[in-house]
């Protein structure tokens, strides 16, 4: 029997698994206005089927977010609603408008299907 490799794979939330890009806040939002976007957002599906997969083929699956720590019980909720399988939720990634990694893989690229 084949042993397929498993992957651990670091996912961002916003912009990637769920619609809230960049264009989603502003610097004049308050705290209620930015919890009400984590709480409407729409699912990317495709992105959701990906992981899922991935997970059901014994990856493991970090989902990395900026979001704050107050903010845990209600994205919990939110993924849990959506059927997002992963291991750990992973919050306070360093907020940035760029991150350069060796190991990236692009959303494209993720999207599509490809696999290291
Ligand atoms: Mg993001």
């Amino acid at each position: 029997m084949s042993q397929k490799k498993a992957y651990t794979y670091a996912i961002d939330l916003d912009g990637v698994i769920a619609d809230t890009g960049p264009e989603k806040f502003n610097p004049t939002m308050s705290d209620e206005e930015v919890v009400k976007v984590y709480r409407q957002a729409q699912p990317n599906q495709t992105i959701i089927t990906k992981i899922n997969k991935l997970y059901g083929e014994g990856n493991v699956i970090f989902i990395h977010s900026s979001r704050y720590e107050s903010d845990r019980e209600l994205t919990e909720q939110w993924l849990a609603k959506n059927d997002v399988k992963y291991h750990r939720l992973v919050l306070g990634k360093i907020r940035a408008d760029y991150y350069v990694d060796d190991r990236n893989l692009s959303l494209q690229i993720f999207e599509g299907g490809e696999q290291k």
